[in-house]
């Protein structure tokens, strides 16, 4: 039944910029006196322009456009040499202008697209446009009233907006995953989403396999991890899916996500742009970029995630999945570069791999059981790079090298005492391994001889009762030569 449908998505992403001081007046955006300008006693954060008092100016910070510039060039964006600011007009508390200004039809950055990675090659997602805005400040809910706090308006943001070009949850984490790492490889975005500081609304829609029009999309609103949006929009799918196939009609409004109970919720029915009565804000002047300035930012555009993606794969022969994974995390792939750095020249490419295992298995997993950052962990890129070393020349077995980097996570101590305290070395000496093999095979005269006809898949057999036996030390390796030297 559900395969008749398929599920469209777009997304708009608000990035909050990592500028020091708002988009239209000199107070702080982020810190102020060592501390976080959402932590400061509630509306000290303000002066008269982002508190909105008659006559008071806006006048736009430059470091802001830089910021929105560069998201442009690094997602393949049409950077407008003219962009207009119009004021969005509609009431709420948090919003004492009456207006939050905002780019409508003539944005700073115009269609552009971003590479995810994706189950065979990477797939191409179109990027809408890129604009510049004020945030709002926040409504304070207590028990009998309600307050409001401006610390946190006037703060920038750039909402960069999808094409409705994406067909799955899975999908849609991808996209936003890179995003983040882009923002946050450039530098101008935090990217803490506790804080909110990278969010996002899903435009989420279903419609007949093969029709080409879209459905009646909900707005998700506002979820702030990876993990819930995925299981928010794989909710809304199925919600919608329901909804057509009994007969009704999907509403366009707006949803909110409960994480406790994985649901979304009607909030209101969703606004149309028209409502808003954008026009030119006349207090601030058109925004004119010269050629040459966009091209002085493209010039000191760091090496992005989808151009590290692609060098590793051929620098390194990593597999695109491999590439993908270590490319969209800025801790994972520092950790990589600084590992890889330590091997001499030449094919890097089984150490590569290697590392690659590492950092994305047992360290990952370790990382995330303690909730230490690698890069604040015990680990450092020596002991990796000495780890890989003795696994690949066969001083220790993959799951003796298991066991070390977790007393190197616990301890810190360099891997070869680790491996001499733990007597982790593997036996690699033929003659000390031949009497234990030949004990097994004579103990199970069936399997060997089943093996001897033919049958490989018994060789995992012996292998598992020589490591048994030797106490996981036996190199596995050595091991099969050694029962197939004693059987022929
Ligand atoms: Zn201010």
């Amino acid at each position: 039944m559900q395969s008749e449908f398929e599920a469209v998505i777009g997304l708009e992403v608000h990035c909050q910029l990592s500028t020091r001081s708002k988009i239209f007046c000199a107070c702080p955006a982020r810190m102020t006196e060592g501390q976080s300008v959402a932590d400061i006693t509630p509306n000290l954060n303000t002066c008269p322009v982002c508190t909105g008092q008659p006559g008071a100016l806006p006048v736009l910070n430059k470091k802001v456009v830089e910021y929105a510039v560069l998201a442009g060039l690094a997602t393949h964006c049409e950077i407008q040499m003219h962009s207009v600011f119009s004021r969005k007009n509609y009431f709420y508390p948090d919003l004492p202008k009456g207006y939050q200004i905002s780019q409508y039809d003539l944005p700073v950055c115009g269609k552009g697209w971003l590479e995810i990675p994706g189950g065979s090659a990477p797939k191409r997602i179109g990027i809408t446009r890129i604009h510049l805005e004020e945030d709002a400040g926040k409504n304070v809910h207590e028990v009998g009233y309600s307050a409001v706090n401006l610390n946190r308006a006037g703060v920038p943001l750039i909402e960069i907006v999808s094409e409705p070009e994406m067909f799955s949850a899975e999908e849609a984490g991808a996209y936003l995953r890179t995003l983040h790492s882009l923002v946050v490889t450039l530098g101008i975005c935090d990217g803490n989403m506790q804080e909110g500081n990278f969010r996002c609304d899903a435009n989420v829609s279903v419609r007949k396999r093969g029709a080409t029009a879209l459905g009646t999309r909900a707005e998700i609103k506002n979820v702030n991890s990876f993990r819930f949006i995925e299981k928010a929009i794989e909710y809304e799918i199925q919600r919608q899916i329901q909804v057509v196939v009994s007969g009704g009609q999907v509403v366009q409004e707006t949803r909110g996500y409960d994480s406790d109970k994985n649901v979304t919720l009607s909030q209101r029915s969703k606004e149309e742009a028209h409502d808003y009565r954008y026009f030119p804000d006349p207090d601030l002047l058109p925004l004119r970029l010269t050629p040459e300035w966009v091209e002085k930012l493209r010039g000191a555009l760091p090496e992005l995630p989808d151009q590290k993606r692609a060098r590793y794969s051929e620098q390194y022969k990593l597999s695109s999945q491999d590439a993908g994974t270590l490319s969209n995390s800025k801790s994972l792939s520092d950790f990589f570069e600084r590992t890889i750095a330590l091997f001499p020249a030449g094919d890097l490419s089984a150490p590569a791999k290697a590392i690659v295992n590492f950092l994305t298995g047992e360290l990952t997993r370790l990382s995330s059981e303690a909730s230490v950052e690698l890069a604040q962990s015990k680990v450092t890129p020596r002991h990796l790079a000495d780890l890989v070393q003795v696994s690949l020349s066969g001083v220790i077995s993959s799951s003796g090298a298991k066991q070390v980097l977790i007393s190197v996570w616990n301890s810190g101590a360099p891997v070869d005492s680790v491996i001499e305290k733990e007597g982790l070395k593997q036996v690699s000496d033929v003659g000390a391994l031949e009497p234990i093999v030949q004990k097994i095979i004579d103990s199970n005269p069936s399997q060997a001889a089943e093996l001897k006809a033919g049958k490989e898949k018994l060789m995992s057999f012996f292998v598992g009762q020589a490591m048994k036996a030797s106490g996981g030390k036996a190199n596995p390796a050595l091991v099969s030569q050694i029962v197939k030297k004693l059987l022929a």
